[in-house]
């Protein structure tokens, strides 16, 4: 996170912590149960069988015994969905129905880079309406998307050359600003930069808020220095691949009212559902479908659809799409297009009508994989049996819900015959196999004690970041580097006038040490325990002058080591006589 406090006003932030319960936004995506005092269910973040993933309700704050993932409620819908602050802010406040106060511009780093891709989408807009889009025009007429659907989506046109670039640069950016945004490209040839984007369609991609962040482009003509028909932008500083959904911010209303969220791999197949009524339809950006995308589509809609292109590859794409899906916790269902056929033709050809035929279609992804094999009652060589219903268990076994797992091993029964006993065999097996995920690393997400005591607490006391000790504790009192940043960001937030601390200006490992320590410190501070930890600072502050002073003595001249030594020795008498 940058240093800034944010884009919206220390008191709206915080009137939307209060208005939010951390138990039922988390609970939307875990199943949380009581469990004594505390609230606990299966990590998230990572794979296990016992839960050891807390969520405290006083606190408002989770945290992760597995693996460490920890934070407040802005924090996991960052870390869950991949929001930014903002977003997540954003998001809570529409569900609390509360007006956020803006503080002015955002300030931060990737502004510039927002800036420059907005100027570039209005840029690629007027070329697309302009004489220079007219082939775009008569492209996207061809492919019969109508212009309401063209104009939606914000559809744009690249035009030969480097005019972008040229444009960008009268607008007074620097050329590395533009390479880091990924519209341009440093020449290969000498000096300068050329336009990533030419002679292509622009799809824009936005993130949330919709604000454009990157494009997708298609070129309308074969090329013939056999440059790849879609490109995509680079990773930037606003823009990963994996976090983001083509279509999201439309298709969130969309598939919120109807239900449904249709999953896609084209901009086409997105653009067409779009034509035909279903604005609930989103993209994955030319990839493999991302575990924090996952989260997001089943985070949209109860019924989650995946409907790729007809031929093996986006057959086989779709139950692995699947899989991954079911590994959040979702259960999907896939609809099958003929062979040789992508969305986009099927729904053209047919007429938009086709779309509710098409999802009346769908099937649970083991019955869709089974049909790929050719429908069980073909299947009649033994081994082959036993090949079979081993792949159907490997893709019940992707679902950690149990309750998923139960009813896809229940279709794989009553499917092919085989006993509920003998298959729950068969997945304990799998499970057993590889699949040791690659866990998120534990980075040290324990301060040592002494850290621990002062921040847990500063952060602990009644009065918030007006505690006394924000004033009396100072950065050389922490013993770590982390604990010595997590103070400098207590100190900023108090000195900026916030009332309570607001982790999700930290770093991910520091943000998580503190939930931890939020999570598990002893529940009361009182003023004795303030008081017993003001008095420990101030021995500790003598015993490190001490030390420092006994070092320097080593290199010191005469004069000044008397001196030295007159201080020790004061020190040491202050120290027996308030600290023994
Ligand atoms: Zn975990």
């Amino acid at each position: 996170m940058s240093g800034n406090i944010g884009y919206f006003s220390n008191e709206s932030v915080e009137r939307v912590r209060a208005s939010t319960d951390i138990v039922s936004i988390i609970g939307r995506y875990v199943n949380l149960k009581r469990s004594g005092r505390s609230i606990k269910g299966l990590c998230p973040f990572h794979k296990e069988k016992t839960p050891s993933f807390f969520v405290s309700p006083e606190r408002q704050m989770y945290h992760c015994f597995g693996c460490g993932a920890g934070g407040d409620v802005f924090s996991f819908l960052m870390n869950y969905l991949s929001f930014s602050f903002t977003e997540a802010v954003e998001e809570l406040a529409s569900e609390a129905s509360i007006k956020l106060e803006r503080t002015g511009r955002d300030t931060t780093r990737t502004d510039v880079f927002r800036e420059i891709v907005a100027q570039a989408q209005s840029y690629y807009r007027k070329q697309f309406r302009g004489n220079a889009g007219a082939a775009a025009r008569d492209y996207l007429e061809r492919r019969k998307l109508s212009e309401k659907t063209v104009e939606k989506l914000g559809i744009g046109w690249a035009p030969h050359g480097n005019t972008l670039s040229a444009h960008l640069r009268e607008e007074g950016y620097s050329e590395s600003q533009l390479i880091e945004s990924g519209m341009v490209l440093r020449s290969t040839q000498g000096s300068g930069v050329y336009d990533r984007f030419r002679d292509r369609i622009l799809f824009p991609i936005s993130d949330r808020r919709g604000r454009v962040i990157s494009f997708g482009g298609r070129l309308i003509e074969e090329s013939s220095t056999g440059a790849p028909k879609y490109m995509n932008g680079p990773d930037s500083p606003i823009y990963r691949k994996g976090d983001y959904l083509y279509g999201y911010r439309n298709a969130a209303k969309a598939s919120r009212d109807l239900d449904m969220v249709i999953l896609v791999e084209g901009y086409f197949d997105h653009a067409r559902f779009v034509d035909a009524g279903f604005e609930c339809a989103v993209a994955t950006c030319g990839t493999a479908i991302s575990p924090p995308q996952a989260r997001q589509i089943g985070a949209l809609a109860s019924s989650v659809l995946v409907c790729y292109d007809g031929d093996s590859a986006g057959q086989r794409a779709s139950v692995r799409a699947a899989e991954i899906i079911m590994e959040q916790g979702y259960l999907p269902e896939i609809i099958a297009i003929p062979q040789g056929q992508d969305p986009d033709d099927y729904i053209l050809e047919r007429g938009g009508e086709s779309v509710l035929e098409l999802i009346g279609r769908a099937n649970d992804p083991i019955r869709y994989a089974l049909e790929l094999l050719g429908g069980w009652s073909s299947v009649t060589d033994s081994g082959k049996k036993v090949k079979v219903v081993k792949r159907l268990v490997e893709i019940a076994s992707s679902a950690t819900e149990p309750v998923i797992r139960e009813t896809m091993l229940k279709v794989v029964s009553e499917e092919t015959g085989y006993s509920m006993k003998t298959l729950e065999l068969e997945i304990r097996e799998e499970d057993s196999k590889i699949r040791k995920p690659a866990e998120r690393k534990l980075k040290g997400t324990e301060l040592n004690r002494w850290d621990s005591r002062i921040l847990g607490l500063i952060l602990l006391s009644r009065e918030g970041l007006s505690s006394p000790m924000v004033d009396f504790i100072l950065k050389d009192d922490l013993h770590s580097e982390s604990g010595a940043r997590i103070f400098n960001e207590i100190k900023r937030q108090a000195d900026s006038g916030m009332k309570f601390f607001q982790l999700s200006h930290l770093e991910d490992n520091d943000s998580s040490i503190c939930a931890r320590l939020l999570t598990v410190y002893p529940e009361q501070t009182d003023q004795a325990d303030s008081e017993r930890l003001m008095k420990a600072v101030e021995k500790d502050r003598l015993r490190r002058e001490r030390k420092q002073l006994k070092s320097q003595l080593i290199a010191a001249e005469d004069e000044e080591s008397k001196e030295l030594q007159r201080r020790i020795r004061e020190i040491e008498k202050i120290e027996k006589k308030y600290y023994k």
